[in-house]
């Protein structure tokens, strides 16, 4: 049976470990079978988290956050979780090979997935021109006339990048302003390989086995016309990782984990949540960090808790 068993290893789940770790908790981390290290191993440069100041690569950040928590102790599992049984003082996880694990605690930084536009070529041309992910896919499309859809930092950061290989980069946006940060705009806006296509959303992709072109259509007057791509990077936000939870812990209005105030508890004793899973506003590297900080804080406090009425009830 573990102290504390924590599932996700992004900003959220290795800063969790990093501090239980710490506390003597041997925390026992699931990492994923296939992702370790979450969003920021899709990242180029991160510019933002602190300490940083000529940047650095966002798997690089992650490899050093992991190396932080093993070096106290942290146990890494590298396969998915499966299935939580939330209902007991006990907390049971069951692990891609079948395996059952036994913890006191539980601290679930599942992160967030990417957010489809929802057409149906769209899946059915997934790695064949439709991509979430500029880092993992730019290299494909040397030369090519490309689009991102998406207004936001996400968005203004993949077509940024995908200019070092793309002829030309449309961005197309529902509305007529983008959401992103300044920065981030003003370096789209001064790219010249970027150009906006505003107040437009994408109504059809087209192709037979690759990406051939989008049907674009007016948010103002619903007008249609087509623009010939060869590729289509949706950038357009992330939705919480909750499909495992659902019934077992309470979720707020936005679909992500309720935690309680400032805290990492959930609606469940001895399950607390941390990072982009429970934060429907900043999602932020450093943000998630933080609240893998606090979730382990409070699982200390509720294992330390629990210790004293332990001994309490066998002193009585
Ligand atoms: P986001 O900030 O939620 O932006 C999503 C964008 O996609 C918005 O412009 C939104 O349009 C648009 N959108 C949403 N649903 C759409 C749909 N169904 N069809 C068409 N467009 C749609 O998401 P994000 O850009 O992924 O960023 C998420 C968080 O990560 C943010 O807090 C961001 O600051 C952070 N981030 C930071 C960095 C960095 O600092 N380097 C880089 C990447 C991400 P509207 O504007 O009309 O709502």
């Amino acid at each position: 049976m573990q102290q504390i068993i924590i599932i996700g290893s992004g900003p959220a789940g290795f800063t969790a470990a990093i501090y239980a770790a710490r506390a003597g908790l041997k925390p026992l981390l699931f990492a994923s079978s296939v992702g370790i290290g979450g969003e920021l191993m899709n990242t180029t440069e991160v510019e933002n988290f602190p300490g940083f100041p000529e940047g650095i690569q966002g798997p690089e950040l992650m490899q050093r956050m992991q190396e932080q928590a093993e070096k106290f102790g942290t146990e890494v599992v590298y396969d998915d979780i499966t299935e939580v049984d939330f209902s007991g003082d006990v907390k049971r996880v069951t692990a891609g090979d079948g395996t059952v694990h036994e913890a006191l605690t539980v601290i679930y930084a599942t992160g967030s997935a990417y957010r489809k536009i929802g057409l149906a070529d769209e899946e059915r041309l997934s790695g064949h021109g439709v991509s979430w992910c500029a880092t993992c896919d730019g290299f494909f499309f040397r030369e090519k006339t490309i689009a991102v859809v998406g207004g936001g930092d996400s968005a203004m950061e993949e077509a940024t990048f995908l200019t070092r290989f793309a002829e030309k980069v449309y961005v197309i946006h529902r509305r007529n302003e983008l959401k992103a940060s300044k920065i981030m705009q003003q370096r789209a806006f001064d790219n010249e390989k970027i150009e906006f296509v505003w107040d437009s959303e994408v109504a059809a992709i087209h192709g037979e086995s690759e990406v051939e072109g989008v049907t674009l259509r007016s948010t103002v007057d619903g007008s249609e016309r087509e623009l010939a791509i060869q590729g289509l990077f949706v950038a357009i936000g992330n939705d919480p990782r909750t499909h495992l939870v659902h019934g077992k812990l309470d979720l707020t209005e936005e679909g992500t984990i309720a935690v309680q105030g400032r805290s990492a508890q959930t609606s469940v004793p001895g399950v607390f949540a941390a990072g982009d899973v429970t934060d429907p506003s900043y999602r932020q590297a450093i943000t998630a960090a933080a609240s893998g900080t606090i979730a382990a804080l409070d699982a200390e406090h509720f294992l330390a808790a629990r210790a004293s009425q332990d001994a309490e009830l066998a002193t009585a």
